[in-house]
């Protein structure tokens, strides 16, 4: 009787099941927080590979922890320490299969890297408009499976708005094709998104077909000095007056989040001197550079004229463009050099946030000595990163096992009474299973748990993430 391993073998090829040897890239989460043992890894390369593991591991009763990138941030895309899980890597499935530009969609396979996705419509004039600092290894499949927001949300939505339909293999091992490129299918229940956002505690996703938008004419980029959150929100509003569906992005950093990259980065240029807050605003434009620019130009003299901002740098070619989306994508990685911290994805009504940002501040200074506050995020979209690191000479990972759980509870508890979520965008998985339970509405969960009984009844699929049964 062969072993598991051996049947894993047969499925996909010797080459592609890893038992031994270094796993860690597999093994380890981005931000090195859990460390897990899997069973082995299985990298398939079709769908119907896929299904045959699946129909193995449901036999044998073994979980699976479903893999893309391994960039996820809440502790649900490795296996637990247990040396019993199937970590399911979707790496090799990175195939683009169709473009339709008439219907502007793309098909493509879960283990296709983001930029690889966005490269792909590019080259053939189109633009797939989902993009996070995590895009050169995070994988389309494991977008879908935490619904990832971005910086682009408030113009084009989160990854479920951009999606049509999916490519499932389910607990039984079956395949589900709803590959569909319809923007109108009112057929029932709309399954793909119970798939979206579930972290892969439901199914395996294979393939998605995703929506495309043709490429804007015109981008414009400017790094904006403001002195208040009040003022960032005010001059959103103004720029949704000014720019309508042209405002494709707004980013709003703190100062104490720039100055970590000034200190880590010294290299990279900032456009502006040090502001208390900044507003990195991005305009795309249908008409072309000088439609673009002078709609821009009249948006920033219009709130420098009322106060609104302090100060304003505009992009003048692509490469400053970037220059200035490198330094807001840098702000994750120089805060984990600094240090661990203790880091929320919140979202809360845009309205609230000034509110929001003033009174948790307080009560963190006022609980927690001297703690410091790495602020960023998609003002756009009401969320923001809301990060705690320790006092200036502190020991920063004493400090967090110390700290950890009573700053979550201050945070979550003020983020709930601003009629907020405490997961805007990262999801739950294993890091905040237990808050889920407080925080949302215990008939909510409920539902939950049914959904979950009824597609992975045996609990194959990522066992212990976002619900704990
Ligand atoms: P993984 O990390 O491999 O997996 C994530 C989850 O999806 C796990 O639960 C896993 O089991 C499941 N999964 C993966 N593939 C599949 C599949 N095919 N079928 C079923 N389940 C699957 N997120 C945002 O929303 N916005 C941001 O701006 C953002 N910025 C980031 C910046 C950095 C530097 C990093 C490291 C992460 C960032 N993230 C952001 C986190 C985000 O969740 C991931 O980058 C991305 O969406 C996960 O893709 P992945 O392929 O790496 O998935």
């Amino acid at each position: 009787m062969n072993t598991v391993l051996d049947q894993l073998r047969a499925i996909v090829g010797d080459k592609h099941l890893l038992s031994d040897g270094d796993l860690s890239a597999f093994e380890v989460d981005w931000r090195k927080r859990y460390r897990g043992k899997a069973l082995a890894v299985v990298r398939p390369g079709t769908t119907g590979e896929v299904a045959a593991v699946v129909r193995l591991c449901a036999r044998e009763r073994i979980a699976i922890v479903p893999q893309g990138g391994n960039t996820g941030l809440v502790g649900a895309s490795v296996p637990d320490d247990s040396g019993r899980q199937l970590l399911l890597n979707l790496g090799r499935m990175n195939r683009i299969r169709e473009i339709d530009p008439a219907n502007l969609t793309m098909t493509v396979e879960a283990g296709c890297i983001l930029q690889q996705v966005q490269e792909a419509a590019a080259a053939r004039n189109l633009l797939f408009p989902l993009s996070l600092a995590a895009e050169g290894s995070c994988t389309i499949g494991g977008n879908l499976a935490t619904n990832a927001g971005g910086t682009q949300v408030l113009r084009y939505g989160s990854t479920r708005d951009l999606c049509l339909g999916l490519e499932v293999v389910t607990a039984d091992g079956e395949v589900w094709d709803g590959l569909s490129g319809l923007r109108k299918d009112n057929t029932g229940y709309d399954l793909r998104h119970l798939f979206i956002g579930s972290e892969g505690t439901l199914g395996i996703i294979t393939a998605a077909t995703m929506k495309l938008v043709p490429q804007p004419a015109a981008v414009m980029t400017a790094w904006v000095s403001v002195a208040s959150v009040e003022a960032a929100v005010e001059l959103l509003q103004r720029a949704q007056a000014r720019l309508g569906a042209g405002l494709t992005g707004f980013e709003m950093m703190g100062e104490f989040a720039l100055s970590l990259v000034r200190k880590h980065y010294p290299d990279l240029r900032h456009p502006l001197p040090p502001a208390p807050w900044t507003v990195l605003l991005e305009q795309s434009d249908t008409e072309g550079e000088d439609h673009a620019r002078a709609l821009f130009e009249a948006l920033l003299e219009e709130a420098l004229e009322h106060g609104t901002i302090v100060d304003a740098a505009v992009a003048e070619n692509i490469d400053q463009s970037h220059a200035m989306w490198h330094l807001r994508e840098t702000i994750p990685l120089a805060q984990a050099d600094e240090g661990p911290n203790v880091k929320h994805d919140i979202s809360v009504p845009v309205s609230r946030i000034p509110a929001f940002v003033a009174s948790t501040d307080a009560a963190l200074a006022s609980h927690f000595d001297g703690v410091r506050m790495v602020d960023f995020g998609h003002l756009g979209d009401g969320n923001l990163h809301y990060n705690v690191q320790a006092a200036p000479g502190q020991d920063a990972a004493a400090f967090l096992s110390a700290n950890e759980k009573a700053i979550n509870q201050l945070v979550y508890a003020a983020v709930a009474a601003h009629g907020g979520s405490i997961s805007a965008e990262h999801g739950i998985g294993t890091l905040k299973r237990d808050a889920l339970l407080q925080f949302k509405s215990p008939v909510a969960v409920r539902m939950m748990r049914q959904i979950k009984q009824a597609l992975d009844p045996g609990n194959l699929f990522n066992p212990g993430r976002v619900l704990e049964r």
